[in-house]
C-alpha cells in the first residue's frame, strides 16, 4: 500500500509517499515558492539517501503536483513506475470547524462543507482545498481523504471549548475553541498509551513545541482540553506568535497605534513570541546560544515561554484529577532539553522529577525522561503527523 500525503499551503505543497502499514517513506519533498519567482522542487528518497533540488517556475500548485509526479516517476530515482502505484491520498486539512470529528473520503459534498468553514481558517482551508482539487484533476479515480487538525479535539467538553462571549456569537459564528496539531496531539498520546500497555484509563498531556505551539490534555483516549483555540493564535507564546493575551490589550493597542486588522493580525501572529521579546530572531537555537551569552531578552523569552507551558501542564493536571505521562514532542519539544527541563522546574509538587542526566542526552526515539522514582512518566516522543494521515486514509480507503 503506499499513500501520497499531501500539505498543500497557499505557495507551498509537502508530501511525502509512505507505506502506512509500516511507516516506511519512500520519497519525501517540498514545491516552494509556488506562484512566486524562484520557485524549486525537492525531492529526497530517505533509502538510498539520494536528494535532488530541480529550481523551475511553477505558476500554479497543478504544475507543482506535475513536477512532484514526474519525480516520483522518474526513471532513475523515482521509487514508482507509475502514478497508478498510488492507492491514495491523503491531505491535510486545517479547520473542520464542527463539521468534523474524524478523517473523511473527499467528495464534492465534503469539499462544500469544508468551504463553509473557510472563514475560521482563511489562509489555509482554500489552499488544502486547491491541493484536493489538483490532485482530483492529475489523478482521477484515486480515493482523497482528509484529515483535520481540529478532529481530534471535537472531544472536548463544552465547559472547555465555550467563550464566555454571548451565546450568540457561538450559535451565529461559530466562535469557541477547536484547537490545532490535533493530528499531532492523536499521534504522540496513543504512542504515550501503547508505551503505558494501553490501560483502559490514562491521563496524558502532550506538549507539542515547534514553531507553533500548543498542549492537549488526553484523558482515556480522548481530548478533553487544548491550548489553541479559535485559531492557532491562543496558547502558548510561540516562534512569532503571541499565545494568550488579555484581548484588552489587544483593542488598546489597536486604538494607540491606529492599527488596521491586519496590521494587528500581522502584529499577534508574526510579530510577537520569542520574536517579540528577543527581537533578534524567532528560533528556539538562536534563543539558547544568545542566553548563554548573557543575552537578558533571550532569558526574559524563555522564562516566559516555560513559565506558560509549566502552568498550563498544571492547569491540565487539575483538569483531570491528576495526570500519568507528560509527553514532549516537536521541533522544540524533541530537541531541548533546556526548555524541557525549565518547563517541568517547580512541578514536584505534582510527582514529576526529570532525569537530568537523561534529559541532557541526545538520543532519537522515543526516549523516557522521569527518574524512576518519578509518579509522572515523562517521555521525548517524536511526532509524526505524516504518518497519522496516511494511517487514517489506509483505514478509510478499506472502509
Ligand atoms: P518545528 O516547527 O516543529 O519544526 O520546530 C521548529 C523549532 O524547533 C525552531 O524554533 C527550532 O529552533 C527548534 N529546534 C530545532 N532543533 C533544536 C535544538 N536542537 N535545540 C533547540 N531548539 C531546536
Amino acid at each position: 500500500m503506499k499513500v501520497l500525503v499531501i500539505n498543500c499551503g497557499s505557495s507551498s505543497l509537502k508530501y511525502q509517499l509512505i507505506n502506512p502499514e509500516s511507516g516506511e517513506v519512500f520519497a519525501i519533498g517540498l514545491c516552494d515558492r509556488i506562484g512566486i519567482h524562484g520557485s524549486k522542487l525537492e525531492f529526497e528518497v530517505p533509502a538510498i539517501d539520494f536528494e535532488i533540488e530541480i529550481e523551475k517556475d511553477m505558476e500554479t500548485h497543478k504544475e507543482a503536483l506535475e513536477m512532484v509526479i514526474a519525480a516520483l516517476t522518474n526513471e532513475e530515482y523515482g521509487v514508482i513506475k507509475t502514478v497508478e502505484e498510488v492507492d491514495a491520498i491523503g491531505h491535510r486539512l486545517v479547520h473542520g470547524g464542527e463539521d468534523f470529528s474524524s478523517s473523511i473520503l473527499i467528495d464534492e459534498e465534503v469539499m462544500a462543507a469544508v468551504e463553509a468553514n473557510n472563514g475560521l481558517a482563511p489562509l489555509h482551508n482554500p489552499a488544502n482545498l486547491m491541493g484536493v482539487r489538483t490532485c482530483m484533476a492529475l489523478m482521477p479515480g484515486k480515493p482523497n481523504v482528509g484529515v483535520f487538525d481540529t478532529a481530534f479535539h471535537q472531544t472536548m467538553p463544552a465547559k472547555a471549548y465555550m467563550y464566555a462571549l454571548p451565546y450568540a456569537d457561538y450559535k451565529d459564528l461559530k466562535v469557541r475553541k477547536y484547537g490545532f496539531h490535533g493530528t499531532s496531539h492523536k499521534f504522540v498520546s496513543t504512542t504515550a498509551s501503547e508505551i503505558m500497555g494501553n490501560p483502559e484509563k490514562s491521563k496524558i498531556i502532550v506538549c507539542h513545541l515547534g514553531n507553533g505551539a500548543s498542549v492537549s490534555a488526553v484523558k482515556d483516549g480522548e481530548c478533553v482540553d487544548t491550548s489553541m483555540g479559535l485559531t492557532p493564535v491562543a496558547g502558548l507564546m510561540m516562534g512569532t506568535r503571541c499565545g494568550d493575551v488579555d484581548p484588552g490589550a489587544l483593542i488598546y493597542i489597536k486604538n494607540k497605534r491606529e492599527l488596521t486588522d491586519k496590521e494587528l493580525d500581522t502584529r499577534i501572529n508574526k510579530e510577537s513570541g520569542i520574536l517579540g521579546i528577543f527581537e533578534k530572531s524567532s528560533d528556539c537555537r538562536d534563543l539558547e546560544i544568545a542566553r548563554e551569552k548573557g543575552d537578558e531578552r533571550a532569558q526574559l523569552a524563555i522564562d516566559m515561554m516555560t513559565y506558560r507551558i509549566r502552568a498550563y501542564i498544571a492547569s491540565y493536571a487539575a483538569a483531570m484529577g491528576g495526570v500519568d505521562m507528560i509527553c514532549f514532542t516537536g521541533g522544540i519539544g524533541e530537541n531541548s532539553s533546556l526548555i524541557r527541563s525549565e518547563s517541568l522546574k517547580g512541578l514536584e509538587f505534582m510527582g514529576v522529577e526529570l532525569d537530568q542526566e537523561v534529559n541532557g542526552v541526545r538520543k532519537k526515539g522515543n526516549v523516557k525522561l522521569s527518574k524512576e522514582s518519578s509518579k509522572v512518566a515523562i517521555y521525548k516522543i517524536p511526532t509524526n503527523e505524516e504518518l497519522v494521515i496516511a494511517r487514517d486514509t489506509l483505514e478509510i480507503v478499506n472502509g
